[in-house]
């Protein structure tokens, strides 16, 4: 029984961890830029403890209280001359009782400069991960989660994909042409119900466990970076679910806007999403207040990013996902919501440290001059410098349905696209902004276009062919839509056919699909991998002429090599004369069809026999 005893007290001494609640960040590295760390420790009473470390090149320099006594944060340096390894945090209380932290300084294993962003030269498949494979059945329930079931008959059930299911998946993904990945967020929902969109995190150090584990994370970033592929993470710094593990014991009294009110149960008031807020030069204070800090939704608690503690939460665990992960990117989520002075520091941090890494940021708005201020470089009249490379080309998406779906008039159809074209002006580095056909938010592009295919071709062929960086949503190539329910977020996250064993249909091998789907997949294959080695369309110079007789011509160029593309909404057979095209020097030139193959004399003029998008290059 006296031995049995020794090995129990033996086993406490031994795990350094058991003595601490929680600590985070769960590790940090030596060699970066800021040597300053701040730790979060959690633990019953911990307010009332001092803190020691002994370890060569890191000191301790602060150790702050927080409002709740079951906090501290400590401020850590890191000197150039720290060497990794574990050493110990030793909490005294005064009294005799001693807690030991063990924390871990490990050595960083890739340079800084290799953690290359994405750009002009990818194109990013975006991916609900929830509904795009389930490679692991026996992780699809998590009975110590709130979401206790799985309902592929639910649209905003579970329905088991999961990080596996993509790692199994990226031949796939690579073949059609994408070059990059960004799945929506895989850390801890856990959210009594619609827990699979990934958007209410409750845990910022935890992967779902019905995603997977870390190890896996790991490993698919690691399987795409063998393929030559970037990986893109999807960041939350505006909420949190309300089932955060923090909203139970709150580390300061203003963690999250409306904090009292919420302990008090009283009524809490949401975003008044008033987005130009952040610009308007007249906005009210009021408004302003609305904006940022009312909550999203009422499921997902608004973070504070005044409180200079939650802002280094925030930054500290996005470089260690960063680190952890070998990460390319980050699209962070609902980006005027937050502090925009926070979002500036917060992008400006990152960049310090990973100077070729990039971040496109969310701001889901139809007027260029919005896309315009967030992006860095853009001369601001209130000075805001935002440190963010990429902002989102909702208004080019509108623009593009909006050419399409509309009738050739002088000032409706494709002069819509021309004209929207001509914003790019505003743009600092318009071949940085991100364009997308539609998203996990939106109405599928197939949908939006009321499920006319020769609309779609062109809708998609114009966003790869624009100078700017392309997303395609999962399942665009199969033509998934929402006809059933238009905008229904379940729904249009649907379920990729062929990533649940025993679907009749599998998109992966073509198996079952429809003649129109197979066509537009492989249209999508063709285009992609042209797109892979254009540097015409990559980097290249860009010319487009007004729309004429029901047509757009848009031309890229680079050195020996142009790529045409000719949009032509016309029915019927129709007779371009090219002498308009002149000056793009292809006179007489022989010219081949991206998609076909075909050959072609650029000559006196060009029939287009039907609606759709024509692609052409002067590549052999
Ligand atoms: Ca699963």
């Amino acid at each position: 029984m006296r031995f049995l005893w020794v090995l129990v007290v033996l086993f406490f001494f031994q795990q350094g961890f058991s003595q601490v609640e929680r600590v985070e960040p769960p590790n940090w590295w030596t060699g970066f830029k800021n040597t300053n760390l701040q730790l979060l420790v959690k633990e019953e009473a911990i307010g009332s403890f001092t803190a020691e470390v002994n370890y060569p090149g890191v000191s301790l320099k602060k150790i702050n209280k927080a409002d709740s006594p079951n906090y501290l944060f400590l401020d850590v340096s890191i000197s150039e001359t720290a060497k990794p390894g574990t050493f110990d945090i030793v909490f005294k209380d005064g009294k005799g009782t001693q807690k030991t932290l063990v924390y871990e300084l490990k050595a960083r294993d890739q340079s800084p400069e290799d953690f290359i962003g994405f750009n002009s030269s990818d194109v990013i498949y975006l991916i609900t991960p929830d509904r795009f494979a389930n490679a692991n059945p026996s992780n699809d329930v998590n009975t110590s989660l709130l979401e206790k079931t799985i309902n592929r008959e639910n649209d905003y059930g579970r329905h088991g994909g999961d990080i596996q299911g993509i790692t199994d998946h990226l031949n796939y993904i690579q073949e059609m042409g994408f070059t990059a990945v960004w799945p929506t967020p895989m850390l801890t929902n856990n959210m009594p119900r619609s827990s699979y969109h990934g958007y209410a995190i409750t845990d910022f150090y935890e992967v779902d466990p019905r995603f997977g584990t870390l190890e896996e994370y790991k490993n698919l970033a690691a399987t795409i970076h063998r393929k030559d592929m970037k990986l893109i993470m999807d960041m939350v710094a505006n909420h949190c679910g309300v089932e955060h593990w923090w909203m139970k014991d709150f580390p300061f009294d203003d963690w999250v806007n409306q904090e009292q009110a919420y302990k008090n149960k009283e009524p809490l008031f949401n975003s008044n999403h008033r987005r130009t807020t952040n610009q308007d030069l007249y906005a009210s204070q009021r408004d302003k207040d609305e904006m940022s800090q009312g909550w999203f939704v009422s499921a997902m608690p608004d973070l504070n990013q005044r409180n200079p503690f939650m802002a280094q939460y925030i930054i500290q665990n996005n470089i260690w996902w960063i680190e952890t992960l070998h990460l390319n990117g980050i699209r962070q989520d609902t980006y005027p919501y937050s502090d925009k002075e926070f979002m500036s520091d917060w992008a400006g941090a990152i960049m310090n440290e990973y100077p070729n890494f990039s971040i496109v940021g969310e701001e889901w708005s139809t007027n260029p001059l919005l896309v315009a201020y967030w992006q860095d470089g853009h001369k601001n009249k209130d000075g805001y410098k935002s440190n963010l490379k990429s902002s989102m080309d909702f208004p080019m998406q509108a623009n593009i349905v909006q050419a399409l779906n509309e009738e050739e008039t002088w000032g409706t159809g494709l002069v819509k696209l021309y004209e929207g074209l001509a914003n790019d002006f505003a743009y600092t580095t318009p071949e940085e902004i991100l364009i997308f056909p539609d998203n996990h938010d939106m109405s599928r592009i197939f949908t939006q276009l009321k499920g006319d295919i020769p609309n779609t071709k062109m809708a998609l062929a114009t966003i790869l062919t624009l100078p700017r960086i392309p997303q395609i949503y999962y399942g665009t190539e199969i033509l998934m839509n929402d006809f059933e329910k238009p905008g229904d977020h379940g729904l249009l996250r649907g379920d990729f056919p062929g990533g649940w064993k025993g679907d009749k249909t599998n998109a992966f091998t073509g198996e079952g699909l429809s003649t129109d789907q197979k066509d537009m997949q492989e249209f999508l294959n063709k285009v992609l991998n042209y797109r892979k080695n254009s540097k015409a369309i990559q980097k290249g110079k860009t010319i487009h002429f007004a729309p004429f007789m029901g047509t757009y011509f848009l031309f890229r160029t680079l050195g020996e090599e142009t790529v045409v593309m000719i949009l032509n909404k016309n029915e019927n057979p129709t007779t371009i004369d090219l002498k308009r095209y002149t000056e793009m020097g292809l006179d007489y030139k022989e010219l081949t069809n991206i998609i076909t193959g075909e050959k072609m004399k650029w000559s006196d003029s060009i029939t287009l026999n039907k609606k759709g998008v024509v692609l052409l290059t002067t590549k052999k």
